[in-house]
């Protein structure tokens, strides 16, 4: 919800997580509560009844809570059978938590470009980043957009490689009317505070078709045993809190009117800003249905833009400002600036605007006003 400043000005936040728990309150505390007294605060019945509400969310067989996004990623890698030196495809627009996992399995990251239209995995470059050592392919649902998969399917099946989506930011999303999540061998979930679905604190998951699959990732999570204090192999402590899935467990029942807020704000903004050639709308294409976790525009003179929407009151975000590729932390890939010439044109132009289930049309339009003005139009 847009408020004023101490000088009566309008003021339109990047994101509101307040206001959708105001209307919870009373029903998170009484959670909360329970998850008290039972004294279950690590796995537990909590647990298992959003893992099973989630699985079905996701219309898919199993699903298995974690600590967060990036142990959901980091497990799927391992129950994919990830060894050093297996080579694994993924995009350099995204956030480091998709390759951070891969590079410390002691597998190599292979950046593909991505789709200057989608801003996902371009799949006309797939196959030729294939090689001998490739073992899979993880395509990011950047800002909540579904990637193209049954294309990266077709590609990655004829080479025999598994698929790991990172579903991160798109809990909800579709893709030919099908939840994202159900598609790969494995999905990961991030339920950081600020994606759609948000716990109160870290928490994560992953979705799997495979039975096997959601087993070991079960092992995993609790130090590699199945029995306790019965290891068969070195794993992690990855598990989900108790209190966060009972706090996700009432939120999984607003999402889909959440998302459906956030489709409209997205209406609102498209409806205010489709004649300005200055900037460029996000694509979806007709087979995807978005979450709009994000609403992520193309800008001349972007951080100009930036900078005039800021004295406006409006903020704004950059999803992200630096490729992977580009970062110190990947020096050593030794991967120059032209080498993913789409995603570093796009990293200069992008800008994320205020999106969150509770933004009204008149915080929209107001966006979509001070864009027009700044462009003079
Ligand atoms: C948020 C995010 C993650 C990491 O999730 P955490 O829960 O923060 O660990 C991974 N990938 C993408 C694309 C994300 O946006």
């Amino acid at each position: 919800m847009a408020t004023r400043s101490a000088s009566g000005r309008r003021q339109v936040p990047f994101v509101d997580l307040r206001t959708p728990h105001r209307a919870l309150r009373a029903e998170i505390l009484d959670a909360i509560g329970a998850a008290l007294d039972s004294a279950a605060f690590a796995g537990g019945p909590a647990v298992e009844s959003f893992e099973r509400d989630f699985a079905t969310y996701i219309e898919t067989p199993h699903a298995v809570g974690l600590g967060s996004g990036t142990d959901a990623l980091r497990l799927a890698y391992l129950a994919m059978g990830i060894q050093p030196g297996d080579e694994v495809i993924t995009v350099p627009n995204t956030f480091i938590a998709t390759t951070e996992a891969l590079s410390q399995a002691r597998a190599t990251i292979r950046f593909v470009d991505v789709d200057q239209q989608t801003s996902n995995l371009d799949v006309e470059q797939l196959s030729t980043a294939i090689g001998p050592r490739t073992v899979g392919i993880v395509p990011v649902h950047l800002y909540g957009q579904p990637a193209d998969l049954d294309a990266i399917s077709d590609v990655g099946g004829s080479h025999g490689l598994w698929i790991v989506e990172d579903a991160a930011q798109a809990q909800g999303s579709r893709y030919k009317g099908r939840r994202v999540g159900s598609h790969g061998d494995v999905a990961a979930f991030s339920f950081y505070p600020g994606k759609n679905l948000g716990a109160c604190g870290e928490a994560g998951a992953i979705t799997t078709k495979h039975a096997a699959v959601a087993e070991r990732i079960k092992m995993l999570r609790d130090h590699g045993q199945r029995a306790k204090y019965y290891h068969e192999v070195e794993g992690y402590n990855a598990r989900l809190d108790a209190w966060q899935a009972a706090v996700l467990r009432i939120k999984l029942h607003h999402l889909d009117e959440w998302n459906a807020a956030r489709r409209r704000a997205a209406e609102y903004y498209r409806a205010s800003l489709a004649d300005l050639e200055m900037i460029r709308l996000p694509y979806e294409p007709e087979w995807a249905e978005g979450n709009y976790h994000l609403f992520v525009i193309h800008a001349d003179r972007r951080d100009e833009l930036r900078d005039h929407l800021t004295k406006a009151g409006i903020a704004s975000g950059l999803h992200y400002p630096l490729p992977l590729h580009l970062q110190p932390a990947y020096a050593h890939l030794r991967l120059r600036r032209g080498t993913f010439p789409v995603s570093e044109r796009l990293a200069q132009r992008l800008l994320s605007l205020p999106m969150y289930p509770d933004i009204t049309q008149v915080d929209c339009e107001y966006v979509a006003e001070r864009i027009r003005e700044f462009y003079g139009a």
